[in-house]
């Protein structure tokens, strides 16, 4: 089985080539816009209109030759502007034939793209578009028609590379590149299976009693980010003031993510050097459908999702699965005698009113979820390393720093 993966690098494009880079982001967001402002039109005088491939094909050929420019797009990047709005227009009949449908939902033309929501420009496949070289231990990132750059590549891609973009961001420079991995072929004998909870009292809670903290970092990005937004809607509109603010917030941001990306990764890396052989984890996918209030927003969502898409390649490649359940009632259910009951989120343990079982409230929804996983129905789903869709917020690694190391913590075991 093959699997994707996602690597970010940070590159240093010199005045030069940031020019290069950055005069085709504008012509880049300029065509995508223009195509865009000619199917509007069209839709205008035809709400029946379809728009398809084809219209939008010619729609880009139009456009293309109103303002020549657009060639100094390499054919790759003018590909990709062509595949973002076939994709906002599929979304769109999507949404509007989910309306006809009797579903509640808003079904908002695709919008124009400002400069800092089209901030990348891809080569979606290897044809010698894009390459890195290695001169005197250093390791450089060649692309056509833009120019040669130093990237820091801070961790060796496995896999074949299969296409890479160029992302600005808070005025930095990273290169994403995919990678399509062979995954080991051997899986391992399903001896020693655990099942995990998104903890409420802790980051992660495993059926064996073990747990790791939540990072101080989780608790406090929150506050911090949520008061660079409250600074820039104070701030003027178009403000150099607002801007700077703006930076801040971005760079905030990625600081934030780069300190939970490492934790991630180490504590992924932990689970699956750990001598387990599978993991049970709950559906993220129906939990967010089900609008679970368990989980305290949507920063420890993603946090979630991405340590889960992590520990399924990092387990795939070495030969486990992870196995993902179905979420209902894993907190409110007893795994001692299967009772279901409700549990406050203010009490810590789950107390039994039929066994009188009594345990830590994660861990006794992590044995639930290894239950899940265990019996019959459940048993199968293999691990996708499914990490291209996040491959613009793919993975980073920043310098080690033992203050976010994660520890796997012992205790907890069941009390009755
Ligand atoms: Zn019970």
């Amino acid at each position: 089985m093959e699997s994707a993966r996602a690597y970010r690098f940070r590159i240093h494009p010199d005045a030069k080539r940031r020019e290069e880079i950055d005069r085709r982001l504008i012509l880049a967001q300029r065509l995508y816009n223009k195509i865009l402002e000619k199917s509007r039109g069209e839709y205008g005088k035809n709400r029946n209109s379809k728009i398809n491939r084809s219209t939008l094909n010619g729609f880009m050929r139009e456009a293309i030759n109103e303002n020549k420019y657009f060639l100094l797009l390499y054919s790759q990047t003018r590909q990709d502007v062509f595949i973002r709005l076939q994709k906002a227009f599929q979304n769109f009949f999507r949404r509007i034939n989910a309306k006809k449908n009797g579903k509640r939902t808003r079904a908002g033309f695709p919008r124009f793209k400002s400069k800092d929501t089209y901030a990348s420009l891809a080569y979606p496949q290897d044809n010698g578009s894009f390459q890195i070289e290695r001169i005197k231990g250093f390791s450089r990132l060649r692309v056509a028609r833009i120019g040669t750059m130093k990237i820091d590549m801070h961790r060796t891609m496995e896999g074949k590379v299969k296409t890479m973009a160029i992302k600005r961001e808070a005025g930095r420079y990273y290169a994403i590149f995919t990678a399509m991995k062979e995954s080991a072929a051997s899986s391992v004998e399903n001896t020693r299976p655990v099942g995990i909870d998104v903890g409420l009292n802790s980051f992660i809670a495993m059926s064996d009693g073990k747990r790791a903290e939540k990072p101080k970092f989780m608790q406090e990005r929150r506050k911090t980010l949520a008061r660079w937004q409250r600074i820039i809607s104070r701030r003027k509109k178009g403000s150099r003031r607002r801007e700077t603010a703006k930076l801040k917030l971005q760079r905030e941001w990625e600081r934030v993510n780069n300190r939970s990306n490492d934790y991630l990764h180490k504590l992924s890396d932990m689970l699956v050097n750990s001598g387990y052989t599978s993991f049970a984890v709950e559906n993220l996918h129906i939990q967010n459908m089900m609008k679970n209030h368990r989980l305290a927003g949507s920063i420890q969502n993603a946090s979630w999702s991405r340590f889960v898409q992590m520990l399924s390649y990092k387990a795939e490649s070495a030969g486990m699965k992870v196995i993902k359940v179905d979420p209902r009632n894993t907190s409110k259910t007893c795994s001692g005698c299967g009772n279901i009951q409700n549990t406050p989120l203010s009490m810590r343990e789950y107390d039994c009113g039929r066994c009188g079982l009594r345990l830590d409230r994660d861990m006794n929804a992590s044995i639930n979820i290894l239950h899940r996983a265990t019996t019959a129905g459940h048993a199968g789903s293999h691990a996708r390393g499914d990490t291209t869709s996040t491959a613009q917020r793919g993975p980073q690694v920043e310098s080690p720093n033992r203050e976010h190391t994660p520890e796997i913590i012992s205790g907890g075991s069941p009390r009755l």
